[in-house]
């Protein structure tokens, strides 16, 4: 995530802040007579920052969402088809969801039993799932799905636009819009079909397969087959001109709302045509692009205030600038493809899209990496300054709570740890690891423990006192040079 042109939003505590449960709803609920003791799986996986967030006891394969969607009055009709193994014997389980009626539910074709408290949706199956076994089960829902508000206003969620609306969903916001195990340590496929008044175009993640009108309704039909966590799945509805180009041979689709196709704001960008430069330059630093899509949703969205690196097609509030283009195509190899384990390894997220507009910045004749790393450590630390105000509050990937997940630390200090290692390890093995680490985690999930251990093994160097330094000391470290 990005701010685009004015204070970075300061991410909030959410509705989803339920006791840590975790393991302990195992035990509250009897078995039914399956051959291993089923159990109810826990109402959260244990996030340390949202521990109410995910579900336990299987890990989903694949989402089949098919919505219909009127902008006039913001009603959704969806049916989610989610599949998924267990991972223990299952008597019940979670998927989380907010708002929205639930009408319907069934695992494997037979009527399901909800209940439903806070976020957690409860699905009761007539017969216990055991273990390892794949299951289907269905969720048949409506209604008018909301925006979750943050503290300082910032919103995520399903978001009335300016003429339409979107899906974002970080962290937590992909709740709004359909059931889902909505952690970012499960991932999953998707197709999402959406129907909208034909004077709409419905965008999704990954490729587009069908577009067809009948009787003034068009359906879109999105597949993205690469896992992907639930807050980088989207749905965005507007009036969009729609441009179709290629990089190489990665297919791009750039969605404009034609307001902002208009804009004379000095630094908007060519978007298709920085996209291929950007794809082409990251694929060189970080290796071969992780997905077989790329593009764009460029919206009129002038309330929200923030970009997201929203799978296959970042989504921009408005026409971005090319530092956006870098950071959110950045986010592909880092968050998309390889993503954090849980949310406190975030700074491997924002460090590194952080890192990648420092190193566009030098390449274009701005100023130097190490330069922008000084005016990091020496620019004070100046609340009003949304670029590195506040950069020492916490440890980058220690955020103090949920509401803190998209402070400064996690961004402009995470870079700085990256530089750090760099100029540590020196350019060529630092690349070398980069590279690496995109490719042992594609399409993975991975935590902060195991890229320090895979930045030594790579340089075959104790790395211990640049990681204590930068990324582990409590408050600004005491030299530039330590
Ligand atoms: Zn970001």
């Amino acid at each position: 995530m990005a701010a685009a042109r004015r204070p970075a939003p300061r991410r909030r505590l959410l509705a989803c802040a339920l006791p840590l449960v975790l393991a302990l709803t195992a035990s509250c609920t009897s078995a039914s007579h399956d051959e291993e003791e089923a159990a109810a799986g826990a109402a959260g996986v244990g996030d340390p920052l949202f521990p109410g967030l995910g579900n336990g006891g299987y890990h989903v394969r694949h989402y089949g969402l098919t919505l219909d969607y009127v902008p006039d009055g913001n009603r959704l009709k969806g049916k989610a088809v989610i599949k998924a193994t267990a991972t223990q014997s299952l008597s019940a389980f979670n998927l989380d969801l907010k708002g929205l009626t639930v009408r319907s539910a069934s695992v494997d074709g037979k009527a399901a039993r909800t209940a439903r408290k806070g976020t957690e949706l409860t699905v009761t199956p007539e017969s216990a799932v055991g273990k390892g076994r794949e299951f289907t089960t269905t969720v048949v829902y409506d209604g008018v799905p909301q925006a979750i508000e943050g503290a300082d206003g910032s919103q995520e969620g399903w978001v009335e636009t300016d003429g339409g609306a979107v899906g974002l969903g970080e962290p937590t916001g992909s709740m709004t819009w359909f059931p889902g195990n909505h952690h970012p340590s499960d991932k999953a496929a998707y197709d999402i079909t959406v129907t909208v008044p034909e004077e709409f175009t419905a965008v999704a993640n990954g490729e587009l397969k069908r577009k067809e009108t009948k009787a003034g309704r068009t359906t879109f039909a999105w597949h993205n087959d690469e896992p992907t966590a639930s807050y980088l799945a989207t749905v965005a509805v507007g009036r969009f001109d729609v441009a179709t180009s290629r990089s190489g041979d990665i297919p791009v689709y750039v969605a404009t709302d034609p307001r902002e196709a208009e804009t004379e704001a000095d630094d908007s960008v060519d978007v298709p045509g920085t996209i291929d430069e950007v794809l082409a330059w990251e694929s060189g630093l970080f290796g071969p692009y992780p997905f077989r899509s790329a593009g764009a949703i460029v919206d009129h969205n002038p309330d929200l205030g923030y970009a997201l690196e929203t799978q296959t097609k970042p989504y921009y509030d408005s026409a971005p600038d090319e530092a956006l283009v870098v950071h959110e195509m950045a986010h592909q190899w880092f968050g998309n493809s390889v993503t954090p384990r849980t949310w406190r390894d975030m700074w491997l997220n924002e460090g590194f899209a952080t890192y990648a507009e420092w190193m566009w910045e030098e390449k274009s004749g701005g100023r130097s990496a190490d330069q922008i790393f000084a005016d990091f450590y020496n620019g004070g630390d100046d609340e009003s300054d949304d670029e590195n105000g506040g950069i020492w509050a916490f440890p980058p990937a220690d955020p103090p709570s949920g509401a803190k997940v998209s402070d400064p630390p996690v961004y402009g200090r995470g870079a700085m740890v990256l530089h750090k290692v760099r100029k540590a390890v020196g350019d060529k093995v630092f690349f070398a690891t980069v590279r690496a680490w995109t490719k042992d985690h594609r399409h993975g999930n991975a935590d902060t423990a195991q890229f320090i251990r895979h930045c030594e093994e790579q340089s075959g160097k104790d790395l211990g006192p640049v990681f204590d330094t930068w990324l582990r000391h409590k408050g600004k470290p005491p030299s530039i040079n330590a």
